[in-house]
C-alpha cells in the first residue's frame, strides 16, 4: 500500500466518501506524494511519453502557428504567450527556438506558464533559464495584453466527477471503502450540476456522465482573455467533441492500470470533452481536427524532409518514426485532437479550420509554416 492510500483510506474513514474529482486532485498533485511530483513522469522512461518528447517537429510547428496568429494581430509589440501544463518544458523550448525566425515575435513574449507541480517547475526553471519566465496559478493573473495560448495534454489530467443516472436522477460516483480497500459507490442522495440538465435526452438509466469543473472554469477564463484582449488557443489532447460514459484511466509505464492501484505512482487521466471547453470558453471555436491533419496542413513533412536532408544517415529512421508517430492514424495522429479558440470575428489559427473558411485556412497554414521553416 503506498503512503498516499493510506492517507486517502484514513480520510474517507474520518470523513466519509470522496469525490472521484477529488481522489484524482490527490493522486496528481498531492505535494510530496502525487504523481506529477514524482521522479521521471514524462518521456520514454516515464508512465507516458508525450508529442514535444516524441519529436522537436511538434513544438516547431505549434511556434510557427502562433507566430503566425501573432502576424495575423499585426504583431502587436507586447503579448502574453501562455502554457498549461508545460511538463519538461520541451514543447516551450522548441516554440521559442522557432518562433526567433519570426523577427520581433520573441521580443514581443512574455510567459507565462500555469503549472501546479512543484517539482515539474523547478524542472521547467532550469529548462528556461535563458528566458524570462512567469509562472501563475489558473486563475490566470496575466497583463491585460493580446494573449496566445497552449496546451498539450493538460485537459486530460484535470479532475473529473462522474455522475450515474438511475430513477431517472443523477448521483454522483464515489470513492469509499469496502472492507478498508478503496472502492466505487454512488452516493446515497441525488444530485444536480447545471452541465447535467441538458445530458438527459442522450443518455438512459444506467449511464455514466463526466464533468470536469476546472475544465469548464479554466476555458471561461481563457475565453473571457480571449474575447477582451484578441489572441486565441491551441488545445491538444486526446478525447472527442461530445463524451458520454467512463473514460478514466490509469497508466502506468505505458500501460493500463486499475484505479486504484498504487495511488500517486499511476497516472489517471481522462478523455476530453471538447465540446465543453468549446462552448464555455465563449469565444469562437474551430472545428475539431484530428493532429495528424492538423500538423500536415503546417507543413510538418515538409519539415522532416528538411531534418532529414540536414541530418547524418544514422538519425534518418528516427526522424521518419517521429513523423508517423505524430501523425499517422494507427500511431497518435487521429486518437489526438486540435481544437482553436479565438475571438469573435478574427481568424481561427492556422492548421485549424473555422466552420465557415475551410479552404482559405488550409491553404494559409501551409504557406505560412513552409515559408518560414525554409
Ligand atoms: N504539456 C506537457 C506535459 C503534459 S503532462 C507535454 O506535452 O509534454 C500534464 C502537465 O500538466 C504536467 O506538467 C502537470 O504537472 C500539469 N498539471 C496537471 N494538472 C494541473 C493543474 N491542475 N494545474 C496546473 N498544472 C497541472
Amino acid at each position: 500500500m503506498t503512503k498516499l492510500e493510506e492517507l486517502i483510506i484514513h480520510r474517507i474513514q474520518e470523513t466519509g466518501p470522496i469525490s472521484i474529482a477529488t481522489y484524482m486532485q490527490e493522486c496528481l498533485l498531492h505535494p510530496s506524494l502525487g504523481f506529477y511530483n514524482q521522479k521521471d513522469v514524462l518521456g520514454p522512461d516515464g508512465s507516458f511519453i508525450t508529442s514535444p518528447e516524441i519529436s522537436q517537429m511538434f513544438g516547431e510547428i505549434l511556434g510557427l502557428c502562433l507566430a503566425q496568429y501573432w502576424i495575423d494581430l499585426n504583431r502587436p509589440d507586447r503579448f502574453a504567450l501562455v502554457e498549461f501544463g508545460p511538463g519538461k518544458a520541451t514543447l516551450m523550448l522548441d516554440i521559442l527556438r522557432a518562433g526567433s525566425s519570426v523577427k520581433g515575435f520573441i521580443e514581443a513574449a512574455e510567459i507565462f506558464l500555469v503549472e501546479a507541480s512543484s517539482k515539474l517547475r523547478s524542472e521547467q526553471k532550469t529548462k528556461l533559464s535563458k528566458f524570462n519566465v512567469n509562472w501563475i496559478d489558473d486563475d490566470l493573473l496575466i497583463p491585460k495584453i493580446p494573449t496566445l495560448f497552449i496546451a498539450n495534454e493538460f485537459f486530460d489530467a484535470l479532475p473529473v466527477n462522474q455522475y450515474q443516472r438511475k430513477n431517472n436522477l443523477w448521483y454522483e460516483i464515489q470513492v469509499g471503502l469496502k472492507n478498508n480497500q478503496l472502492t466505487l459507490g454512488l452516493s446515497h442522495r441525488p444530485t444536480t450540476h447545471p452541465e447535467l440538465e441538458g445530458r438527459f435526452s442522450e443518455s438512459m438509466n444506467g449511464d455514466i456522465v463526466e464533468i470536469s469543473n476546472d475544465a469548464i472554469r479554466i476555458s471561461k477564463s481563457i475565453g473571457e482573455i480571449i474575447n477582451n484582449q484578441g489572441g486565441c488557443a491551441l488545445i491538444i489532447d486526446y478525447g472527442d467533441w461530445h463524451s458520454l460514459g467512463s473514460t478514466l484511466q490509469a497508466l502506468k509505464s505505458h500501460k493500463s492500470k486499475n484505479i486504484f492501484d498504487k495511488p500517486g505512482k499511476v497516472d489517471l487521466t481522462c478523455h476530453v470533452d471538447f465540446e465543453a471547453l468549446a462552448k464555455n470558453s465563449g469565444c469562437a471555436y474551430s472545428r475539431l481536427t484530428t493532429q495528424g491533419v492538423f500538423l500536415e496542413r503546417l507543413g510538418i513533412s515538409d519539415r522532416a524532409n528538411q531534418l532529414l536532408k540536414n541530418s547524418k544517415p544514422k538519425n534518418h529512421k528516427s526522424i521518419i518514426s517521429a513523423h508517423r508517430r505524430l501523425t499517422h492514424p494507427d500511431e497518435m495522429g487521429t486518437l489526438f485532437k486540435v481544437l482553436g479558440l479565438y475571438a469573435r470575428n478574427e481568424s481561427s489559427p492556422a492548421g485549424s479550420v473555422s466552420y465557415t473558411h475551410l479552404r482559405a485556412h488550409e491553404t494559409r497554414g501551409n504557406l505560412v509554416c513552409r515559408l518560414l521553416l525554409e
